[in-house]
């Protein structure tokens, strides 16, 4: 038995859904054929076939209106189901003019529809020909504006269905599969978005922490949670391959509020081995904080600020303990949402740190009223800092604004010392990067800074002394 609840298994003669039903889901054909049918009377009337490849049911799913015609399992079959929730938070972020011509289109395709249904009931076969390349062009355009994504809905389905003998499939064109191309990458996109869902309630997801260090004390002062994927098969899974997917299917939201919860409840624990260790509290600052990656969809949900305080006050963190880093792009996404949120958490006592600083494309006009305390300089500039002075210079004027507009400044992507002496001279804040740790599992925090402050005394020499 198929125990994917996204993937559904039709045998032959089966119906998948008729007219006039709800139309919840499309489907991706992986194996079998489809037939797509008009009832017209006692009879059937076959528009298409959809074979391996092809995508069908997405009218429904697009417009919401019921189906306007009816599936049947032509073989044995397996699809992949796509949901209305995964179409619709593309749609509406789409252009409104893209999803106006989306809705005309679909108008225009269901009025072709009855038309063809009213015209069925003994109708010339020849007469119908047009009429179906112009169906399948119209249903090939919709295909094509909108995007693919999923989720499952259970195969119940009345009876058998009225034979259809090959002589009526005979006429019946053959929907051309997607693109080899497009199919998989759907596929794939698909297949991550499902597993990411599931991931985040099943606890596939981890937090590791990068340290990041004052220069001026030398102590640590904060850490950045990095969200990572440990997938039961596939194994570690990089953020820059799932954040994306989180934010496009929006996921992200959920994914976020468990980071915050998660982060919280970890940098209390850290805090507590760090700070009351009896060699590492020296080296600790006491308001050691945690910096949470936020992204421009998390600012749509509208209790996110009110979460994150919740959770500051249910761990008993001050909240000065969190930082939540924006990226410029995100800032400029929708800049009065994104203002307004960030402004209430800093009236609360949270920071901001703008990340990636000087990557985006952001003015300088607004840096001076900007809701944030802290530039984080992008290790791209970092980087080649002692192969091209220009860089140097770069991180220097950066420093300097940063200075002037009472912000500090977090250099990220140190990796050597000459990294930390210049970036030390130039009087940066703060510095992140692997030459002080990688991002690791908070199980590991205590011990890297066991090696880095308070080393076992080195063994006896027993024929010393
Ligand atoms: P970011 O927020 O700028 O995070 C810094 C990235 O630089 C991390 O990559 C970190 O491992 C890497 N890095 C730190 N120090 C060094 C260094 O010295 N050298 C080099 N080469 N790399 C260094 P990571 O963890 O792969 O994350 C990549 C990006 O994915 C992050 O960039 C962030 O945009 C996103 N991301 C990661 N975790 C989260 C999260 O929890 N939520 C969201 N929304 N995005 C996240
Ligand atoms: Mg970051
Ligand atoms: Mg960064």
């Amino acid at each position: 038995m198929n125990q994917d609840p996204l993937i559904q298994t039709f045998s032959a003669g089966r119906w998948l859904f008729e007219a006039g039903d709800p139309g919840d889901v499309a489907y991706l054909v992986e194996e079998g054929e489809v037939v797509i049918a008009l009832k017209t009377g006692e009879g059937m009337t076959p528009l298409a076939v959809y074979g391996p490849g092809s995508l069908f049911g997405e009218m429904a799913l697009i417009d919401q209106n019921p189906r306007s015609a009816s599936a049947l399992a032509l073989t044995d079959c397996r699809l992949r189901v796509i949901s209305r929730e995964q179409i619709l938070h593309r749609t509406e972020q789409a252009d409104p003019l893209l999803r106006l011509f989306l809705s005309v289109l679909m108008g225009n395709l269901r009025k072709t529809l009855r038309q063809l249904e009213g015209t069925q009931g003994g109708a010339a076969q020849g007469a119908r020909a047009p009429l179906r390349e112009l169906l399948q062009e119209a249903a090939d355009a919709a295909v094509r504006a909108s995007a693919v994504g999923t989720h499952a809905v259970a195969p119940e389905r009345r009876g058998q269905a009225p034979a259809l003998t090959a002589l009526d499939l005979a006429a019946v064109p053959r929907v051309q599969a997607v693109e080899a191309g497009a199919f998989k990458g759907a596929l794939r996109a698909l297949n991550l978005e499902q597993e990411l869902g599931v991931a985040i309630r099943a606890g596939q997801l981890r937090l590791f922490y990068q340290p990041i260090m004052e220069i001026s004390t030398e102590r640590l002062a904060g850490f950045e949670a990095l969200v990572r994927w440990v997938h039961p098969e596939r194994g570690f899974i990089s953020p820059g391959e799932f954040v994306p997917v989180a934010e496009r299917s929006g996921l992200i939201v959920e994914m976020t509020r468990w980071i915050i919860g998660v982060a919280c409840t970890e940098l209390v624990s850290m805090r507590r081995d760090l700070l009351g260790h009896p060699s590492l509290g020296a080296h600790v600052l006491e308001n050691l904080f945690v910096s949470v990656n936020f992204s421009s969809r998390d600012f749509l949900d509208h209790h996110l600020m009110g979460y994150v305080h919740e959770v500051l006050a249910s761990s008993g963190l001050p909240p000065y303990s969190l930082k939540i880093e924006i990226t410029e792009s995100v800032l400029m996404s929708s800049p009065n949402e994104v203002r307004e949120a960030l402004n209430a958490c800093r009236a609360r006592g949270a920071s901001v740190a703008i990340d990636d600083f000087g990557t985006g494309y952001s003015s300088l006009s607004y840096l001076q009223s900007m809701p944030a305390d802290t530039l984080k300089i992008d290790q791209g500039f970092i980087r080649p800092m002692h192969t091209d002075e220009r860089h140097m210079a770069l991180v220097e004027s950066i420093i300097h604004l940063a200075r002037r507009l009472h912000m500090k400044t977090v250099a990220e992507g140190v990796e050597t010392q000459e990294d930390v002496d210049s970036l030390t001279g130039l009087r940066c804040d703060y510095l992140q990067g692997y030459h002080f740790a990688r991002p690791m599992p908070p199980s590991d925090v205590l011990a890297w800074a066991e090696r880095r402050w308070a080393p076992p005394p080195a063994p006896q020499d027993e024929f010393l002394g």
